[in-house]
């Protein structure tokens, strides 16, 4: 019962620990995943928000240099020019108006300008090859101008230049992909008569205000077109340069296209495709199809790098926009939060697993020490136990030996009496009795001392059991100097033999004794008796013998005497 209780106890106390870790290790996993949830959700917003803080910014930027362009268009002396030039052709015109305009293009750091007849066909810009022919724009992006014939002035998204452009290097491009903005130029009756274009450097005011859009360490906003190619500047120019991704005089802007090279190149990945074959990455595939939906998940950009991103496809400049952030510095909070939450529930674990087995152990330890204060207890109880029986030992000796002549006492003598005569009743057999007087002994303490027959007491005491052949006689002392011995199975004649024998040996040990009358050393006078069958009892027999030794006595002492009726 008992240790069906303790072993209750011990299985409840190891039952409710597992069950309390995994119970906190679930709410962390939960707590945990909800906190990724919401730091996602988190980075996401701030994201938007500064995506959509970068596109004001661009379309007021835009909005200002539209308003700058129609007011340079309603210029009268740029009118007055463009008019005359899309009429005719005038040397004169052409170079009064591209002062006008070189003037007009150093403010905004534009690259050049068109005057664009209804015919498509370039009549004026700062350089003399693509006068008289198809405008690029019209090549590549008619609906645009085509809106602007019909009175727009707006923004028209790349294009492929068809001048050479000078590189960061100072090296002339071809093909380099440009943007414009364009204005229709209207005659004082307000008809369309012809489109000025202005040439924007992506890299300048442009790319200044997405990089507005910067977050952190890794965060950047830029806008690209319906193609994906990057339309700013990269924060990361540098890096793609040293990646080799592109070429060591170009910019970013223009020369990038939104795809993803399948690996993070900055950490040495190499695509396996060129870059006009690659995939665009997830967000310029989503924004250029204008999904705008929130996307919560990392995904890699055009370094190949894992982002988070927020974007948007801009239908009126024709742009899309991103703002990324690298997720390893986004999700930076996270982890350190991650960390500390599992540092704790590991404290925990380790607290736990104290609280459970600490208590065990000093259980354990306690039953240990109770085992050996037990066992150490037996053990006094063992040597106590000892002790006692050889004290009751010592007892029993001192309660049957006289402490004087260390032979049995009386109390012995009268025990093994009554034991010696049944014996010899059953053995039908007759028992002797001798009564053993040492002669003249008051004169010998009163001469020699009390000590001197002590000690004669002693040796007379040994020479009597030294006298006894069986071990079924048995020598007592009776008190003072009187001694018995019993034979049992031993007729009066024996008896007789085996007294005389110890009166023998009492004198050749020759104890001096010159006060006793009968010898010079010390004697004895020996009665004995011997009863059998039904007169064998133990009073009578010591009757006899008493009586016998009185009669020693008085026959003159050193003699052995039987019991005779007569
Ligand atoms: P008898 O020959 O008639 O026996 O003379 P007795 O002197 O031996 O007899 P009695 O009975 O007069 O004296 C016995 C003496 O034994 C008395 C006592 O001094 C001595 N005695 C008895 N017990 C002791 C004892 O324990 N030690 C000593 N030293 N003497 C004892
Ligand atoms: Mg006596
Ligand atoms: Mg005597």
């Amino acid at each position: 019962m008992e240790v069906q209780q303790r072993n209750m106890k011990f299985t409840t106390s190891m039952i409710f620990p597992p069950i309390f870790l995994g119970l906190i290790m679930i709410a962390t996993w939960i707590s945990l995943l909800y906190i990724a949830a919401d730091s996602k959700q988190n980075i996401h917003k701030s994201l938007d928000t500064v995506l959509h803080i970068t596109e004001e910014a661009l379309q007021l930027w835009l909005d200002a240099r539209l308003k700058d362009l129609d007011f340079v268009v309603n210029d009268p002396a740029v009118l007055k020019l463009s008019k005359t030039l899309l009429v005719k052709q005038d040397d004169l015109a052409l170079s009064q108006l591209r002062a006008l305009m070189s003037n007009q293009l150093s403010k905004n750091a534009d690259q050049g300008f068109f005057v664009i007849a209804p015919n498509r066909v370039s009549v004026a810009s700062m350089r003399d090859s693509n006068i008289g022919t198809e405008n690029l724009i019209n090549q590549q992006r008619k609906n645009y101008l085509d809106r602007v014939f019909e009175g727009e002035t707006l923004f028209i998204p790349s294009v492929s230049s068809d001048v050479p452009l000078m590189t960061k290097s100072g090296e002339l491009r071809h093909k380099q992909p440009t943007i414009f903005v364009a204005a229709p130029i209207k005659d004082e009756r307000n008809t369309i008569i012809g489109a000025l274009t202005l040439r924007l450097n992506p890299t300048a005011n442009f790319s200044r205000i997405t990089q507005l859009g910067q977050i952190g360490q890794s965060g950047e906003s830029y806008a690209f077109d319906k193609r994906g190619v990057l339309l700013t500047q990269s924060r990361f120019t540098e890096h793609l340069r040293t990646a080799g991704h592109i070429g060591q005089d170009e910019v970013s802007t223009l020369s990038i296209r939104v795809s993803d090279p399948g690996g993070n190149i900055l950490t040495g990945f190499k695509p396996k495709q060129v870059m006009q074959d690659r995939p665009l990455t997830l967000m310029a595939k989503r924004a250029i199809a204008g999904n705008t939906a929130a996307y919560f998940e990392s995904y890699r950009d055009y370094r190949g790098a894992p982002v988070f991103g927020a974007w948007t496809w801009n239908e009126h400049l024709g742009i899309g926009l991103a703002t990324e952030i690298d997720a390893q510095e986004a999700l930076q909070p996270y982890r350190l939060t991650r960390v500390v939450i599992l540092a704790v529930l590991a404290l925990v674990i380790i607290l736990m697993i104290g609280l459970v087995f600490i208590p065990l152990w000093f259980q354990e330890r306690e039953k240990k020490a109770l085992k050996q204060h037990r066992d150490a207890l037996e053990q006094t109880v063992r040597e106590r136990t000892q002790e006692l029986e050889a004290a009751n030992n010592a007892l029993k000796t001192l309660s049957e030996v006289d402490t004087l002549t260390q032979i049995a006492n009386r109390r012995l003598y009268e025990q093994t009496l009554s034991n010696a005569i049944a014996a010899s009743k059953r053995a039908s057999q007759a028992m002797s009795l001798m009564i053993i007087d040492i002669d003249f002994f008051k004169p010998f303490n009163d001469n020699y001392g009390h000590d001197k027959g002590d000690i004669t007491l002693k040796k007379v005491a040994q020479i009597i059991a030294n006298s006894l052949t069986r071990t079924t006689d048995f020598a007592a002392r009776y008190g003072g100097e009187e001694f018995v011995v019993l034979m049992p199975s031993t007729d009066i004649k024996g008896a007789q033999h085996f007294a005389k024998s110890i009166k023998d040996n009492i004198e050749h040990s020759a104890i001096e004794h010159q006060f006793s009358s009968v010898a010079n050393f010390v004697t004895a006078s020996i009665g004995v008796s011997s009863l059998a069958g039904e007169a064998l009892n133990d009073i009578d027999l010591f009757k006899q013998a008493d009586n016998a030794l009185y009669q020693a006595k008085k026959k003159g002492r050193n003699q052995v005497v039987a019991f005779d009726d007569e």
